[in-house]
């Protein structure tokens, strides 16, 4: 049973504000230059994925790529498909397509391992870079991994300090000469407010001291410009506006001017300059294939290759003009419609510095979002109260933008959320 009931609460202004919204929105959409890419993949039938910021949805090609990788590739190819299927080259190829929407070159990137092991590697090839210097800048409220990562290093490297600053001008404070490294997000993967890449780079380099980015909310969601920003190592996960596919591998970047001198500590066989020469003495690869540790995840990575295809046709100025409208729209209607029941919009109101997410802070956030969910709406719950929307421009409708904010504020004008079984405990959130 549908937990909304259809004698509604909402109050005759909110309903025009509906109506206007949802005319505006279906102009909107048949203006949208962008709107033919919500064809190519496979939405479940009543649900919208406010959560493309967690876990993209499916590219209709994947499943047709996976069927050949499973079947030619795997069952029939066996071993040959190392070199026939390119299965050994993955990583790199798989990194040049990802290598445009962040402002690298061919070359700079490899995929494997996940964003958390990413991160080791790229904080331990910094602090080796800096071996005089023993305190790595982190962010205060980064996401978890990123400062449990940097907690689990400081545990193997003797004396180094984690210097733990917030964002914003607190954190270029933090930076002098007793540096390595500073590790922080460059869009916040709670209340989406973009970190100035420049900026940071600037002061961090005039000391000496090496940027780590985390682009796990950015990539495909905003601009962003490694080269051009002079940043020096990068990380990101590929299963949010990537849509690669749940546990899809992460990514990892390191500046060109870095790469022959950088030495990451997983020196596994397949980051080695020569793999099947098995020698004793491990020599790393030329470039930034020496960031590769062990055997590539080959099924994940090929999901992953095949969603990024579509990103070569997608006008990424158009991609990142969606985002901001599409959340400008949103916050927009429930500072209309919903103000009346407490709820705080934490997220940057100027566009230009925020990613493609919004964060609300309301008292019961979980169940309501549980309510949400229940009624095909799934966006997420950030603890202690953050109520999380993400957009994902390739296959978010200005009309799902609505119909997220009518049932939100159903919800909440008829406390739907206030029944035992959306207030049980559970793990994920
Ligand atoms: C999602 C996310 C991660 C996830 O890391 P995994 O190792 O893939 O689990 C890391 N950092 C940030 C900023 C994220 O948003």
């Amino acid at each position: 049973m549908s937990p909304l009931s259809a004698s509604s609460a909402t109050g005759p202004g909110a309903e025009v504000t509906f109506r206007t919204a949802r005319a505006e929105a279906e102009a909107r959409d048949r203006a949208d230059p962008l709107g033919h890419f919500r064809q190519r993949f496979l939405l479940s039938e009543g649900t919208v994925n406010f959560d493309g910021n967690s876990l993209g949805s499916m590219p209709r090609a994947v499943a047709e790529r996976m069927e050949c990788v499973l079947k030619q590739e795997w069952a029939d190819g066996l071993i040959r498909s190392w070199g026939g299927a390119e299965w050994f080259r993955l990583p790199e190829i798989v990194g040049d397509r990802i290598a445009p929407l962040v402002g690298a070159g061919p070359g700079e990137i490899v995929v494997g391992d996940s964003t958390s092991v990413n991160l080791f590697k790229c904080m331990a090839a910094a602090l080796a870079m800096r071996p005089e210097r023993r305190v790595l800048v982190v962010q205060a409220d980064n996401f978890p991994t990123d400062n449990y990562i940097a907690q689990g290093l400081a545990g193997l490297a003797p004396g180094l300090t984690l210097r733990v600053a917030e964002t914003g001008q607190a954190l270029l404070d933090a930076i002098d000469s007793s540096v390595a490294a500073v590790v922080l997000s460059h869009v916040h993967y709670r209340t989406a407010a973009i970190e100035d890449m420049e900026a940071v780079n600037r002061v961090a380099g005039a000391a000496g001291a090496l940027t780590v980015w985390d682009l796990s909310h950015s990539t495909g969601a905003v601009a962003v410009d490694l080269r051009g920003s002079g940043a020096d190592f990068a990380v990101g996960c590929t299963y949010k506006y990537l849509n690669g596919g749940p546990g899809a591998p992460a990514f990892c970047w390191v500046a060109a001017r870095h790469l022959a001198e950088v030495r990451q500590p997983l020196s596994g066989w397949m980051g080695h300059q020569a793999p099947f020469a098995f020698d004793f003495d491990y020599r790393p690869a030329e470039g930034i294939r020496r960031f590769v540790c062990g055997t590539p995840q080959i099924l994940s990575l090929s999901a992953l290759d095949e969603s990024l295809k579509l990103w070569s046709e997608v006008d990424l100025p158009a991609l990142f003009r969606k985002s901001r409208e599409l959340t400008s729209f949103f916050m927009s209607l429930v500072e209309q419609t919903c103000a009346e029941y407490g709820l705080e919009l934490l997220s940057p109101s100027d566009p230009a510095r925020r990613g493609s997410h919004v964060i609300l802070r309301g008292s019961n956030g979980l169940p309501v979002m549980r309510v949400l969910a229940a009624e095909g709406v799934i966006g997420d719950f950030r603890a202690p109260d953050g109520m999380r929307f993400g957009f994902a421009p390739l296959y978010i409708r200005f009309a799902d933008v609505v119909r997220a904010v009518e049932a939100l504020h159903l919800i909440l004008a008829t406390r739907a959320w206030d029944r035992e079984e959306f207030n049980q405990t559970t793990v994920v959130t």
